[in-house]
């Protein structure tokens, strides 16, 4: 049996009533293959003993004899406390909510204990409000599964205990581990020394010993990367395989639907070839015979929005809906507001969704969804809580994807229902080559190497801080010109510790002293969604000429009058922020200038508190840095840059990247043995393509098992 195939209710574990079931469905726990596979997400180990007089360094894991009872509190307030003590110490129990303890914990009685325990003055005594214990009397101690070796911990939904879920696992593995079948080639499990299936299931949620929890670890993450990579490299193979096709339907297919031609008709301008290129590539996916996967990636101001649009409207005149994911609530606002301003003149409904939709408007536009009245709906992660819904999703946009984590790209995807959506990732950031290799191996790429005519590169200028007052002279004559600027601070607030500019004494600064003629305005993460949106509108209509800034302005702010990126401490930020920072301008047909403003700190050898290096090391990667961003406007290239300094590995975001729910594996971490998977999933395809060799049977089955769904819920994954 395949561990997946057990889909016996959870009904036949002893203990487990209808009333449970709920519960575990929240968990996503369905059948036993959902609570096996529902991995521990932390393991505690009772096998190392911690007397109660050394709470305060670990987790106490004692031998302990019940003192006394005491009831405390009145009403709904009423709590037992039970008293115990080992022979270092002696401390109280919080039984909250938990009357029938009293029963279980007898006076006079010994137990092992286990739970966290911290001092309380106000009763000068250690307690705990939430252990584990079991009688001291059984002799399963030390055993796998009794109190003393590893126990799970699990994730929990309300009304499940930690005890309960692993009673419920240990009866589950017991009643069915010894049936699940390995899934993985025989000879892949010797070459790799992994734990059999069965074996490695039962030690992931009980190991035996820290040794054998990493083995099963290992051979449980191997495995997840395999089935990975088979399928990244099934769709490769079909893809070379249809490839010589695609040349032909592209000379048949009608390249633009309606909707698309009336939008490109209102437009003031044309498509550039790069966008032309790209919408052509993603009209081709969507009218082809599985689901589109398809990276977008264009440098900051290639357009990568409008082509986005033009995929939604393909979705809507497909009959279903689209739903554009920004991963920030002002960058969502911004393409809201296009959306409305360019598509509901098309007769499309448009609608917004955000964290901050308060109840009523919420509850209205969840039922607009769910009833397919919305069309088009533009938001932040916010567009796949537990309670959206929508009636037919057909295109999943995810922008600036390199912000958004593994697990928020799945459950949007699973949104789409039975049918797996219509997937485009856009992003300004280049993929390292490991990620772009595997877990987006089996997407196809766009790119779009232009820009839209007329823009003229930005300026670039490296100014030191004792010559900022050019730099204000500078601007002045740009804002005087109509034009506008944005300042930017690596610090909200300055708590006086540093010597560092912060944007709210900046923005005072620039508007008293600076800037008295030019309304300036302040904008940073911490203000409210309400107040940035009346900010962001006033700058975007010009009303507001200076903008003084945290990097909040990073991602996606377009703002086409604004012609000056002033970023002050600018060694202080990393390289993609810069490149990010300094795409906010040159958006329109006006020359426009970054100017990286740098400390004049002297050189010296002094060490900073807390750093790593010494200041004057550090100093000088920040001018490396500015000296790439004078030297180059590619993103590209400012990436691989970015790579070379900084080493791999320690690239922010890259831990997210990826848009797979594995259950333990970690495409980044595991790096090493992705690779390897990679080398087996090929191999094995490429000899077999359809796994018809007695070999590779079991591929097929669980393939075929899987339902083309190998991680999670339906929809994930798309075969
Ligand atoms: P990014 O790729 O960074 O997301 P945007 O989609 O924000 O870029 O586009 C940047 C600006 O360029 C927007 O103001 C947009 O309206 C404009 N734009 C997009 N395509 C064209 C085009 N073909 N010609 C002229 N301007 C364009
Ligand atoms: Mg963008």
């Amino acid at each position: 049996m395949l561990l997946r195939s057990l889909t016996a209710p959870l009904l036949s574990i002893r203990g487990i009533g209808p009333a449970l079931l709920p519960k575990f469905a929240r968990l996503e726990m369905r059948d036993i293959a959902g609570l096996l596979c529902h991995y521990p997400r932390d393991w505690e180990d009772r096998s190392v003993k911690v007397p109660l007089k050394d709470f305060h360094r670990a987790r106490v894991c004692a031998e302990v004899t019940v003192v006394a009872h005491n009831w405390t509190g009145f009403g709904r307030m009423r709590t037992l406390k039970i008293y115990v003590k080992d022979d270092t110490a002696s401390a109280a129990l919080l039984c909250f909510n938990r009357p029938w303890l009293e029963k279980q914990l007898v006076t006079g009685g010994r137990y092992w204990l286990t739970g966290r325990f911290s001092y309380s003055k106000k009763y000068g005594e250690i307690q705990c409000g939430s252990f584990d214990f079991e009688p001291a009397d059984g002799d399963d101690v030390s055993g796998a599964g009794g109190f003393g070796g590893f126990q799970p911990v699990y994730s929990l939904s309300a009304g499940l205990t930690q005890a309960a879920l692993r009673r419920f696992v240990e009866r589950a593995l017991d009643q069915y581990a010894a049936e699940i079948e390995d899934e993985l080639p025989q000879e892949i499990i010797q070459r790799e020394k992994l734990l059999p299936k069965s074996r490695a299931l039962r030690a992931i949620h009980f190991p035996a010993s820290a040794a054998e929890l990493k083995e099963a670890r290992r051979s449980i993450i191997y495995e997840e990367l395999f089935y990975l990579e088979i399928m990244v490299g099934r769709r490769a193979l079909e893809r070379r395989r249809t490839a010589g096709g695609a040349v032909a339907a592209r000379e048949t297919a009608e390249l633009r639907s309606p909707l698309q031609r009336r939008l490109l008709e209102r437009l003031p301008f044309s498509l550039t070839a790069g966008q032309e290129e790209a919408a052509d590539e993603i009209n081709r996916d969507m009218s082809g015979s599985y689901p589109m996967a398809r990276l977008l990636q264009g440098d900051v101001g290639s357009g990568k929005t409008l082509v986005s649009f033009l995929a939604a409207l393909r979705a809507v005149e497909d009959g279903g809906q689209a739903a554009i994911m920004a991963p920030t609530e002002l960058l969502a606002r911004q393409h809201a507001e296009n959306a409305a301003r360019l598509l509901e003149p098309l007769g499309l409904r448009i609608a917004f969704l955000t964290g901050n939709i308060k109840a009523a408007g919420r509850k209205e536009l969840l039922r607009n969804l769910a009833a397919g009245d919305v069309d088009i709906v533009v938001g932040t992660h916010a567009l796949f809580s537990r309670d959206v819904t929508y009636k037919n999703l057909r295109l999943v946009v995810v922008d600036e994807q390199h912000r958004f984590g593994v697990t928020q790209r799945a459950l949007i995807m699973a949104k789409g229902g039975s049918r797996v959506p219509h997937l485009l990732m856009m992003s300004a950031t280049p993929i390292p080559r490991t990620l772009a290799l595997t877990v987006f191996g089996d997407m196809d790429v766009s790119i779009i190497r232009d820009m839209p005519p007329g823009r003229k590169p930005v300026r670039t200028h490296l100014a030191r801080e004792s010559n900022e007052a050019k730099v204000y002279d500078f601007v002045r004559g740009q804002l005087a010109a109509g034009h506008q600027a944005y300042f930017v601070y690596p610090l909200i607030e300055n708590d006086g510790e540093l010597d560092l500019k912060d944007a709210v004494s900046m923005a005072e600064r620039l508007s008293r002293e600076v800037f008295p003629d030019f309304p300036a305005a302040l904008i940073h993460s911490k203000l409210d969604e309400e107040e940035k949106r009346r900010t962001m509108e006033k700058f975007r209509k010009g009303e507001i000429k200076i903008l003084a800034a945290t990097s909040v302005v990073e991602v996606g702010v377009d703002v086409p009058n604004a012609t000056c990126m002033v970023i002050e401490h600018a060694e202080r930020f990393g390289l993609s922020a810069l490149h990010q920072l300094r795409g906010r301008v040159g958006r329109g047909a006006d020359q426009s200038y970054c100017f990286l403003v740098y400390s004049d700190e002297p050189e010296t050898g002094e060490k900073m508190p807390g750093g790593g290096g010494s200041a004057a090391a550090r100093r000088n990667d920040g001018l490396a840095r500015l000296n790439v961003m004078f030297k180059n406007s590619d993103g590209f290239i400012i990436a691989e840059e970015d790579l070379k300094l900084r080493g791999p590995g320690q690239i922010a975001g890259i831990e997210q990247s990826g848009y797979l729910s594995l259950g333990l594996a970690n495409p980044v971490r595991d790096a090493k043995e992705l690779v390897r998977c990679r080398d087996d999933a090929f191999g094995i395809l490429e000899s077999d393509p359809d796994l018809l060799l007695e070999d590779h049977r079991i591929i097929a089955r669980v393939l075929e098992e899987s339902g083309g769904c190998l991680y999670g819920q339906p929809g994930e994954v798309a075969l």
